[in-house]
């Protein structure tokens, strides 16, 4: 069993005494957001220890110029990174003239807390001055869930003894991005501006050769300073690219000294740069009016009305517990669904790698999550991103010489725009085309929204298809169409052959756009016109052609291990299993050369198991069987996304210690850092799996024919567990136990559920509990 990094709690995210080495890994764990925006854990006081700066805006990002070794035709000319934005958290306190700063202070004893229930930063520490004065420092710091332009903190000091205290309190945009592909800044100061008690700095992103627009960012703050006694006046200074507000005082000994500061963030996404400064000033306004307190107070009770819709609790394993909260927390905080143009960042607000861009993780990952635990629009929203990119996605396509409306989305984008450079991703990774149709079938078959495909997703099938059918071509040796050069999920092999995954998915494509064209052909023969003209769609050449795609498609099998075989020649391969790596070279990735990696037969994530977890109901148990225990036999789950796929399918096929041991290295693989690599950021996009692997897997959730079915299991390591969904318009509680499976609903109609495919109905107010199997 794994250590523990940070104390468990069922609740919050403890770390106890302060070790500089852990430091950005608890930047990255303690991460707060809104949506809107998010930071990484950084102190606010001055640090001059190793960290890494974070503070992000949604959908503010910089088309930094693309850097290859070797230029390819079709390459993207930028890669988008969410900025590493202005911040405005920076506190530079002095006592006697001595910097506060724990790199270089005693620190006599420090407690970080994640309060997860409440969406709370908080930290309580002693530190010993170089003149043995000891000073006590509470800090509480939060990015509204309520307003989500506005962030707040509280910080207070305590000095044993009498002290001369300068606080300066900053806005500042002299940051700069890690990754920054060219060594460059991407922000460039516009103006410095104050009114009353607040201090306005305004930003421009740099101009760039590319068609992308430049963002203005308006960084605002207001700080309040007082003792028990006295409320200290403060001295604003403005500089090249920041604004501070100092304070100076003395305090007694045991005297309290407490800054209070709110902020603003507005950007041009949602403003014209002409009204940006007004905008601040209202927004900071109407938050001081309130005052710290209330804005915490109502952040704090948003935060539990979240919760009601989106809680697991797990009895009887703590670290489980805290495991599943914390991924939950930390899906919530990164996206609200409120913004249709903003997306899933695989790092979502707690670090720069993936850019902070859309990946296929969005759809075929975080999707199911947050359709069962928001509002109907907040999983819709995901989709109508999908939607409003739909013509950089033909451009997309074209670029890479397809015609006619086809559409081939970008593997990583912030715009609609690839943004991804590796030829056997950007070009071959193609299978995300899937994932995205596939999310439209997903919201229709849960919420019963038919309407969307006639008003979006039809349009969005369509162009989809259209690549599928473009993007085969016809053996005359197999006599079967066939997909040459695509890298499926699993990225450890490349342009190979007959992906089983992909074609499959294509396939499924191409039939459900075609079931769809009938369907809307028959009720809204009107509005199928309408989109007809809309795609110049020819009904006669086309449906004749995807339909022979469907019925003539390769999907390739092998009769001798009775398995799918995950593409043209996999089996040729020297087939080892992952029991024979020698645990030093593991990840194989840290170890071996890139070319070992291809030629092996090791897989890097779900492939042909992460068809079976999509496309289940197309096989039988025994099938699914086989082939998972085939493939994760040789799959070294070297993707933060592989472990939980596996875990739901182990438990569809009642392989439980298996999904169990899988679920585990979802639910805490950042919280105890398995990968090394929680410093960089957290695996925002994989925590949705840990979800999954409960709710699909464990509890068996899936929804058939309009109802909502379980059929679960209990891990032996837990006493029960419990979880809501949102399906329709009801709120379901589900608790299984060693016993029973107990559901509730929060709905004035009786509903119908499905548990071990037998019906049951449940009336308001109603509680029932079905015997649960064991097996
Ligand atoms: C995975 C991809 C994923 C990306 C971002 C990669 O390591 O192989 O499937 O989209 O990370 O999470």
């Amino acid at each position: 069993m794994k250590q523990s990094l940070f104390s468990e709690h069922e609740w919050c995210i403890i770390e106890e005494g302060f070790d500089p080495k852990r430091h950005e890994i608890a930047e990255s764990i303690f991460s707060i957001g809104n949506g809107h925006m998010g930071q990484r854990a950084n102190f606010e006081e001055t640090y001059t220890g190793e960290t890494l700066a974070g503070n992000y805006i949604g959908g503010v990002f910089y088309p930094d110029k693309t850097r290859v070794g070797w230029w390819k035709n079709g390459y993207p000319d930028y890669f988008a990174k969410v900025l590493h934005a202005p911040i405005w958290i920076p506190l530079e306190i002095t006592i006697d003239g001595e910097t506060l700063d724990l790199a270089k202070t005693k620190v006599l004893s420090f407690t970080r807390t994640l309060n997860m229930q409440e969406g709370i930063l908080m930290r309580t520490c002693t530190v010993k001055l170089k003149n043995g004065k000891e000073l006590s420092i509470e800090s509480t710091r939060f990015v509204s869930i309520v307003s989500s332009e506005i962030g707040a903190l509280q910080y207070t000091i305590t000095c044993n003894s009498e002290a001369e205290i300068c606080i300066q309190s900053y806005i500042c945009s002299n940051v700069k991005n890690k990754d920054s592909n060219y060594d460059e800044t991407f922000w460039e100061p516009i103006s410095h501006n104050t009114q009353d008690a607040y201090a306005v700095l305004l930003d421009q992103t740099k101009q760039t050769p590319f068609n992308v627009p430049t963002f203005t960012l308006a960084t605002g703050m207001c700080n309040k300073v007082y003792t028990h006694t006295d409320i200290c006046s403060g001295t604003i200074h403005a500089e090249k690219q920041n604004i501070s507000e100092e304070f100076r005082c003395k305090i007694q000994a045991k005297e309290k000294i407490v800054i209070e500061k709110i902020a603003a963030q507005l950007s041009s996404r949602n403003y014209a740069v002409s009204e940006l400064l007004k905008n601040t000033y209202t927004r900071l306004d109407e938050a001081v009016k309130k005052g710290f307190t209330a804005l915490l107070q109502e952040h704090k009770a948003a935060w539990l009305e979240k919760w009601k819709l989106s809680d697991v609790q797990i009895e009887g394993d703590l670290a489980a517990q805290q495991g599943i909260r914390f991924n939950i927390f930390q899906l919530q905080q990164t996206y609200t669904g409120e913004d249709s143009r903003l997306n899933i960042g695989p790092k979502g607000f707690t670090g720069e790698k993936y850019g902070g861009a859309t990946y296929w993780d969005t759809e075929a990952f975080c999707f199911p999550f947050y359709l069962a635990t928001s509002p109907e629009h907040v999983a819709k929203n995901l989709l109508l991103y999908r939607y409003q990119q739909l013509p950089q996605a033909i451009a997309n396509a074209e670029k890479l010489g397809f015609k006619q409306g086809a559409a081939l989305y970008p593997m990583v984008t912030m715009t609609g725009d690839e943004c991804h450079n590796e030829w056997e991703i950007t070009f071959e990774e193609i299978h995300r085309n899937g994932a995205i149709a596939y999310a439209i079938y997903n919201y229709i078959n849960y919420t019963d929204d038919k309407q969307y495909l006639i008003d979006y997703g039809l349009e969005v099938l369509i162009a989809i298809s259209r690549f599928w059918a473009q993007r085969v071509h016809f053996s005359h040796i197999k006599k079967k169409y066939v997909m040459h050069g695509v890298t499926g999920p699993n990225e450890y092999e490349n342009n190979i052959n007959n992906n089983w995954y992909t074609n499959y998915f294509a396939r499924w494509c191409l039939q459900y756009t075609l079931e769809t064209i009938s369907w809307i052909k028959r009720v809204a023969p009107e509005q199928y016109e309408q989109i007809k003209q809309t795609c110049a769609f020819d009904e006669n050449i086309e449906v004749i052609r995807w339909t022979d795609i469907t019925k003539n498609i390769y999907l390739p099998v092998d009769t001798q291990y009775g398995i799918i075989l995950q593409q043209e020649g996999y089996l040729d391969k020297e087939l080892k299993t992952t029991n024979e790596l020698d645990p030093a070279e593991r990840p194989i990735n840290q170890h071996w050369s890139w070319d070992r990696i291809l030629r092996s037969c090791f897989i890097k994530q779900a492939d042909v198991v992460q068809g079976l977890y999509v496309f289940e109901e197309d096989f039988d148990d025994e099938t699914i069987r086989r082939n998972f225990d085939f493939y994760e036999a040789r799959c070294v789950h070297e993707s933060s996304l592989s472990p939980c796929i596996h875990s739901v399918v182990a438990s569809k096929i009642r392989n439980l210690d298996k999904a169990y041991e899988l679920y585990l290295r979802t639910a805490r693989l950042d919280l105890d850092d398995y990968n090394k690599e929680a410093h960089e950021g957290l695996h925002i996009t994989s925590m949705s799996g840990s979800w999954l692997a409960i709710v699909q897997g464990f509890a068996g959730m899936r929804v058939k024919k309009g109802t909502v079915c379980f059929s679960p299991i209990l891990p032996e390591q837990w006493i029960s567990y419990s979880f809501y969904i949102q399906f329709k318009s009801a709120l379901y509680k589900i608790t299984v136990d060693a016993k029973n499976i107990t559901i509730s609903t929060e709905s004035t109609t009786t509903e119908k559920v499905q548990i071990y495919n037998k019906e049951y109905l449940i009336k308001p107010k109603q509680v029932i509990s079905v015997k649960h199997k064991t097996k």
